[in-house]
């Protein structure tokens, strides 16, 4: 054999990187008839210890071989991002999002929207290259038009501010854009019928890191079914693309206020890969 043995290795992680995201997006868009079976092989694009392991320090841009790899469940990389996308001008971004504001705030594609005030779109000009997406408006989104502005929002907030970013650089939208009746959680007919609307949304805003508040955000994104305990603290990666870091929702942190501590250490590790100063530990 004599070809290099470097290349291959590293084409044989990336493959890996976009298969997996390709079978997520499957899933992700309503194809049942492939068994996911996620942690059943271990794919060696995992190459990045776990964030707490992790020397502090900006974000590498190529998969590094590790000297050794872990033999526990392993974060998908975000070092694996194929290629930077190529972001649209910023006044060009909101053109087209205001765009499609407008044909959400018209949408009747599912049954959430007879029982809604308003459509509740997003906030934030994502400038900062950071989004979060959240499950679905509550009462005080759906009387406001805007996401996360009730108790969990001005949680969020506060997590946004701990992270070094104003409110109005960051992003912030949901699964769905109408309110479930009861803040029951979206049904998947709801969130499938919705989803369109978040994938274009993302498309536009070409975000550098998002960060799924809670299961139903990472279902809506990848179709996992998983628990968020489960989920939480590990990079998966949205359409192959981009790098995306499942934490508890806010909600829940408002009911268990112990779990902040480990959504603390996601949104380091997110800063961390968007090559950011830590803060000190508030
Ligand atoms: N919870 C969410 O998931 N989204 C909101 O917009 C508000 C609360
Ligand atoms: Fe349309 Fe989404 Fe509202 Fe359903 S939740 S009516 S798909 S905007």
């Amino acid at each position: 054999m004599t070809e290099p043995e470097a290349d291959p290795l590293t084409e044989l992680r990336e493959l890996s990187v976009l298969i997996r995201a390709h079978v997520e997006w499957l899933s992700a868009t309503g194809v049942t008839g492939i068994e996911r079976g996620q942690g059943a092989i271990a794919l060696p694009e995992a190459d990045e210890p776990r964030p707490a392991q992790r020397a502090v320090g900006p974000a590498a841009t190529a998969p590094a071989p590790a000297p050794s790899r872990p033999a526990v469940v392993v974060p998908a990389a975000p070092v694996a991002r194929p290629a930077p996308a190529v972001r649209l001008e910023a006044p060009e971004r909101q053109r087209r999002l205001e765009v499609l504001a407008e044909t959400v705030r018209g949408c009747t594609r599912c049954g959430l929207h007879a029982a809604r005030t308003q459509t509740v779109f997003a906030r934030g000009t994502g400038e900062s290259g950071l989004c979060f997406v959240g499950e679905g408006p509550g009462a005080d989104e759906d009387a406001q038009g805007f996401p996360f502005v009730g108790k969990a929002g001005q949680l969020l907030d506060k997590m946004i501010a701990a992270m070094g970013f104003s409110r109005d650089e960051v992003y912030v939208c949901n699964i769905v854009k109408c309110r479930p009746p009861n803040n029951r959680k979206p049904e998947p007919e709801e969130m499938a019928a919705c989803m369109p609307y978040l994938a274009e949304q993302l498309t536009v805003l070409g975000p550098e890191v998002i960060v799924a508040l809670g299961a139903t955000a990472v279902q809506g994104l990848f179709g996992t079914g998983e628990g968020i305990t489960r989920l939480r603290g590990r990079w998966k990666l949205y359409q192959g693309a981009i790098p995306v870091m499942p934490t508890f929702h806010p909600a829940f942190l408002l009911r268990n206020p112990a779990a902040k501590k480990e959504v603390w250490d996601d949104l380091q590790a997110v800063l961390r890969q968007m090559g950011r100063a830590l803060p000190a530990r508030r």
